[in-house]
């Protein structure tokens, strides 16, 4: 079985501009460090270049109106109705060829999804995708074309049940929003709470609609919560969820803006507890569509999404960054040398370990009947 890295220069042709936080940098820096440690040689290893999807492709989820205003931005211009698509200066400016870069990221999606459903292999990663927030008729935080539930969608056409886990830092509110009211979809967001972080969602009473009631599932986390509290919630929910619905494909969104260091967010993750939660995944995995997502300290999104590749290809990486990715990161003002740069030291407090575990008492109360956790 091959596994699948999904990777185009090409993203290089688009910029969010000079002020905005998403640097579309990180991809090649993590390409980089990827080729670097030898990770594209390994005999199981097949690199996909993407093709762009067809805006057809987009009309599954997104209305015609608000794909409309995205083909005048692809100017990078367009008339005054455009904010309330919730484009214009911020989250989600006009750039030149934002279309063209949304085509470009769902089609890496696409592909990573194809190559799952076909059988081609059991894991692909597409780092570009996972921009979570885009809803049917709206931008938001960073994200036009909401790319995981375009996948998901495309595995339900082809009879999959999908579980969707998301670790961003921020609420999966895009994807939640698609499949709130359907049990076919099973949605998991671990993140920071809405009390503190965009898009001010995902409390842990939205647990989903009709059909669906249960199948949404939130854990909001308090600001400040390390590796500890948060591998200790991520093993008491979510295992017992996946077992129980026993998806064809599971599909996450692997954000590493939960990292201490992360310039936008609050929470205390290292590496080394986003390595224990992606080699659980992948324990929970029978197959495995990695997307990427937030990340916003540059090296933090190279180390981790490369550890996360190493984990999917069962390899054990050397903690001495290779000397040619130093080199290419030194240019961008990166002088890490090593793979896992540790958590500052602390003791999670009281108070946070409470509030978690009210949280993981409520969903077992909540959703793991409906599910039949
Ligand atoms: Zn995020």
């Amino acid at each position: 079985m091959k596994n699948g890295f999904i990777y185009t220069d090409a993203y290089l042709d688009y910029d969010y501009g000079p002020t905005h936080p998403l640097k579309i940098i990180r991809l090649k820096l993590t390409y980089e460090l990827i080729r670097a440690y030898g990770l594209l040689d390994l005999p199981a290893v097949q690199t996909i270049i993407p093709r762009p999807a067809k805006e057809a492709d987009l009309a599954i989820f997104h209305s015609r109106d608000y794909l409309n205003i995205l083909k005048q931005a692809n100017n990078g211009r367009v008339r005054g109705s455009a904010y309330s698509y919730g484009l214009g200066p911020g989250d989600n400016p006009i750039f030149p060829g934002l279309l063209d870069w949304s085509l470009l990221v769902t089609g890496a999606t696409l592909q990573a999804v194809d190559f799952v459903a076909r059988g081609e292999g059991e894991i692909a990663f597409n780092i570009a995708g996972g921009l979570h927030h885009a809803m049917r008729s709206r931008a938001s935080g960073f994200c036009y074309v909401n790319d995981p539930v375009i996948g998901i969608l495309k595995l339900l056409g082809q009879g999959k049940t999908v579980a969707y886990i998301d670790i961003d830092a921020h609420h999966a509110d895009g994807v939640q929003a698609a499949f709130y009211g359907t049990n076919r979809v099973l949605t998991i967001s671990l993140h920071e709470t809405g009390y503190t972080l965009f898009p001010r969602t995902g409390f842990e009473y939205e647990i989903g609609e009709g059909e669906g009631e249960g199948y949404a599932v939130n854990l909001p986390f308090p600001p400040y919560t390390d590796d500890e509290v948060y591998v200790w919630a991520f093993e008491e929910i979510v295992p017992p969820l996946i077992h129980a619905f026993r998806p064809d494909v599971v599909l996450t969104q692997l954000g590493v803006d939960s990292f201490y260091n992360d310039p936008l967010t609050n929470l205390q993750l290292s590496m080394i507890g986003f390595e224990k939660v992606v080699r659980r995944i992948k324990e929970l995995a029978p197959r495995w569509v990695a997307l990427g997502g937030g990340g916003y300290d540059l090296s933090n999104v190279a180390r981790a999404w490369t550890l996360a590749w190493a984990v999917m290809n069962g390899i054990e990486l050397s903690e001495e960054l290779p000397k040619s990715y130093v080199e290419i990161a030194a240019k961008v003002g990166i002088y890490e040398k090593e793979l896992r740069v540790g958590p500052p030291p602390h003791s999670q407090s009281k108070e946070i370990r409470n509030e978690v575990g009210r949280i993981i008492n409520y969903l077992k109360k909540t959703v793991f009947p409906k599910v039949g956790a």
